[in-house]
């Protein structure tokens, strides 16, 4: 989280560069036509200065007000004929402010208080937002999920009552998780297909993509990506850019388990990134038509895929099932 934070930050602070290095060349242009504006300007900046260092001086004990007050008014004078100059020549006054996203914080990303503190701007809070959703690569269909939002008379009244200790199981542990990411803690929650299970990894991801990192993943298409860095070099990412970024994440949903084809590769990567997580503490939440001891049978008879349905076993203490199809009544 804390990378991914600085990611941000420094992407940030390339598109405030980006917006002053074009103000800068706004400026220039416009000084090069206007020079009587520039000489206002630098005379402006020459005062500004002047009162800065009288500032200083009178703070060291200088009596140094009378020549504040008349710097002052100079100034003021100076902003005046600016004034009339920029309507002489017909420029919209704003037009010499950088053009900030955000005028609130000028793209910083914090604002100053009255009171002296420093707080995030609401436009970083959004994008910080936006930013950790798109990361969390949860698809369509599931990405406005939310707890608070899960409509439960949409499942069949006889599952009903499971299906909410399911998911009230589920809020607390991510009310556990935001307590303290590092739990090797996980849940594997199986059920039919249409049971609702790639919903509530939404509701889940949602819940806690603000507070930490998190990644959504069908193991099928993760794999798909995976054979795709082989058949193109200049892929973005490395396939071990790939399996290191689900490896590291603060919590991997992993959705669907049990559909892709048992082969060596499929196995060995899971593998390594079940593995890798279990030893870091890093939790895992799966969700199968399977239940664990189905996979097992599923996988015996390959080395590999046994070590991970048993670190799953491990990792996944709580097991949860998702009974009903949401399908047969929408
Ligand atoms: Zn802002």
């Amino acid at each position: 989280m804390r990378d991914e934070l600085s990611h941000i930050r420094n992407r940030e602070d390339e598109e405030r560069k980006i917006i002053l290095a074009e103000h800068q060349k706004y400026m220039d242009n416009l000084f090069a036509r206007q020079p009587k504006l520039k000489q206002n300007f630098d005379q402006a900046e020459e005062v500004r200065k002047q009162i800065i260092s009288a500032t200083l001086g009178k703070l060291r004990g200088q009596p140094l007000d009378e020549e504040i007050t008349g710097l002052e008014t100079r100034l003021a004078d100076l902003l005046r004929k600016r004034s009339a100059l920029l309507d002489q020549y017909g420029i919209n006054p704003a037009s010499l402010e950088p053009k900030w996203n955000c005028r609130r914080c000028q793209d910083t990303g914090m604002v100053y208080t009255a009171d002296g503190r420093y707080l995030v701007c609401a436009c970083a809070q959004a994008k910080r937002s936006r930013l950790f959703r798109q990361r969390a690569g949860l698809p369509a269909r599931i990405c406005q999920a939310t707890f608070d939002g899960t409509d439960f008379a949409i499942f069949q009244t006889a599952h009903r009552s499971q299906v909410k200790k399911v998911y009230a199981y589920s809020q607390k542990f991510c009310d556990e998780l935001r307590l303290n990411s590092d739990s090797s803690q996980g849940l594997f929650i199986h059920g039919p297909t249409g049971s609702g299970k790639s919903y509530l990894l939404g509701c889940i991801a949602n819940y806690l993509v603000e507070h930490m990192s998190v990644r959504y993943m069908v193991y099928a298409d993760f794999l798909d990506s995976l054979r795709a860095t082989f058949n193109s070099r200049d892929s973005e990412q490395s396939e071990q850019q790939l399996v290191d970024e689900v490896k590291n994440v603060d919590l991997l949903l992993l959705d669907d388990m049990g559909i892709e084809k048992p082969t060596e590769f499929s196995l060995k990567n899971l593998a390594q990134i079940i593995d890798y997580r279990y030893r870091s503490l890093k939790p895992v939440v799966v969700t199968s038509n399977f239940t664990l001891e189905e996979l097992i049978r599923r996988t015996q008879t390959d080395l590999y895929g046994e070590r991970i349905v048993w670190r799953l076993g491990e990792i996944c203490s709580n097991i949860l099932e998702l009974k009903g199809n949401l399908r047969m009544i929408l």
